[in-house]
């Protein structure tokens, strides 16, 4: 029977050495029966710092956002890889003790948000396995739409799989490779479908990885002692004490060992397209992602959001924390007052990061509280970056009216969402978007609203400083780069094709 209790998993392995141990907690919750679809992380790697788990644990904090199921460390002394994993956020798995006995002067972290149904300790990362080609921990953010379809192909060659992550089919896939004579991860790359970037930790380097079109961002850093790092998001470099460097550039690999920092191209760059929802709603605003600062951006959504959509109105109210930088822009731009009147409880995290729909419900009414002086009699501006599936924003319209707010006018800085995502957030399957099959006036009415505006698609692509063709926004246009439907399967049962659609 699944559990609540939290569940340590510990892996152990040694190499090179006279003998191998292996110690593995088994979980008490039950395996997971359902292959699981997407994975939205943070990851962070260091090279060559003493105190490489204390870092990794402090970059992961940062990068806390990005995930909030479980959290791990893998780090190498040179010789033997160890992890930690748990479920919780990042203080709940780590304290003094577990972070002294992760010794080594390097390592990667990995934060992980999954879907519903798919909770379960077995499935934390980094994930640390031996193979014919020694020991490998990997860490991975995104999702791979051909997962499925290699694991199939494994399973039926014989393969044991031990957990539901696309990320132990990316492990059976290197070491099929291992004896190649080309370069065992190139050639284990270029099965892979989808949205990666990727931390291989191995003994003596880590290989980091960013898929060819450059979906989840993937930044290079160094300490201010020298040493070269590695995140999802500059966050966690300030967090550290760390510069950003360079972005990992799509079909790239950059190595950081011994010997510095290097790069090869495994794959050449696609048109990019880079997920606009990073800068909407997923990224920490302090973070430059796709060249842009996300604070900078939201801000300017929010002026977009005004021009595109004025009303007369006595405040404008961000919805906290996801709207408060639109709402900043919106209010300057449309010259009303700029009023906090929706408190945060900040002991309750993200909604849709827990994973069932009843745990979901419950956060949403512990989650806020209206100001009534703020609202009463009020005509108020609302401003949220997003609607999804609809239920918590129509929660939170019900305790502004039930406060006194004369009028409530919404607006989103984004277009309404009505496709799903098959790239790394986790928007469920289009029944369960509220935008999907109802007009705007519809959703107005199901809101309970005087009126709702969203953001047009131009709008928001006039936010961003790279060419707007350089976006994935699937989840508003339905214009997917890559057919989920039919994912590519180049080891031998060639049952689909790939379809390009740039
Ligand atoms: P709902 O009304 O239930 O669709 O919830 C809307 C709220 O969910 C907005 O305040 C968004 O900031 C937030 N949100 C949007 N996308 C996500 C996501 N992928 N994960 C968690 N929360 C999200």
């Amino acid at each position: 029977m699944p559990t609540d209790k939290p569940v340590i998993l510990t892996c152990s392995c040694k190499t090179g050495g006279a003998e191998s141990v292996h110690t593995f907690e088994e979980p008490t919750s039950a395996p997971p029966t359902e292959y699981e679809k997407k994975e939205k992380c943070g990851v962070f790697g260091v090279w060559g710092a003493p105190d490489a788990a204390q870092l990794i644990y402090t970059a992961m904090y940062a990068q806390q956002h990005r995930g909030q199921e479980s959290a791990g460390i893998a780090v190498t002394d040179g010789q033997t890889l160890q992890n930690y994993v748990g479920m919780g956020l990042v203080p709940e798995v780590f304290d003094e003790h577990t972070l002294k006995n992760l010794q080594g002067s390097a390592g990667i972290g990995h934060n992980r948000y999954s879907t519903t149904g798919s909770s379960h300790a077995g499935n934390a990362q980094p994930l640390l396995k031996q193979y014919i080609g020694g020991q490998v921990a990997v860490a991975h953010n995104g999702n791979l739409i051909n997962a499925e379809l290699l694991r199939d192909t494994y399973e039926r060659r014989g393969h044991i799989f031990t957990t539901t992550t696309d990320t132990e089919v990316i492990i059976h896939i290197l070491a099929c490779h291992h004896l190649t004579k080309h370069d065992p991860l190139v050639e284990c790359l270029e099965h892979l479908q989808g949205a990666y970037s990727l931390l291989f930790l191995f003994k003596d380097r880590i290989e980091a990885v960013r898929d060819p079109w450059g979906w989840r961002p993937l930044v290079i850093g160094r300490t201010q002692d020298g040493h070269a790092c590695v995140a999802s998001e500059t966050v966690a470099f300030d967090a550290i004490g760390a510069t950003f460097v360079e972005e990992v550039q799509p079909g790239e690999i950059v190595t950081l060992s011994d010997a510095g920092i290097t790069k090869r191209r495994y794959a050449e760059a696609q048109k990019a397209a880079h997920c606009i929802f990073e800068h909407i709603y997923f990224a920490n605003p302090s973070s430059m992602v796709f060249g842009d600062r996300v604070q900078l951006v939201r801000e300017r959504l929010g002026e977009r959001l005004a021009q595109e959509s004025p009303v007369d109105a006595d405040c404008v109210i961000p919805m906290p924390d996801s709207g408060r930088s639109a709402a900043l822009g919106f209010a300057r731009r449309s010259g009303i007052a700029f009023r906090e009147g929706i408190v945060p409880n900040r002991y309750v995290g993200r909604t849709f990061i827990q994973p069932s729909q009843s745990q979901r419900d419950n956060a949403v009414q512990l989650k806020l509280n209206v100001i009534r002086e703020v609202v009463e009699d009020k005509r108020i501006v609302v401003v949220d970056d997003s609607i999804v599936r609809g239920t918590t924003t129509r929660g939170k319209m019900n305790q502004l009216r039930r406060a006194g707010a004369k009028e409530i006018h919404l607006r989103i800085s984004c277009p309404p969402i009505r496709h799903a995502c098959y790239f790394g957030i986790d928007f469920p399957d289009p029944s369960k978007l509220i935008a999907s099959n109802r007009t705007v006036e519809q959703i107005r009415e199901f809101l309970g609203v005087d009126s709702l505006h969203f953001l047009s698609h131009d709008g928001m692509l006039g936010c961003v400083n790279r060419p707007r063709e350089h976006y994935c926004t699937a989840c508003f246009s339905g214009e997917y780069r890559l057919n989920a439907e039919k994912p590519v399967n180049k080891l031998g049962l060639e049952r689909y094709q790939l379809k390009m659609f740039s």
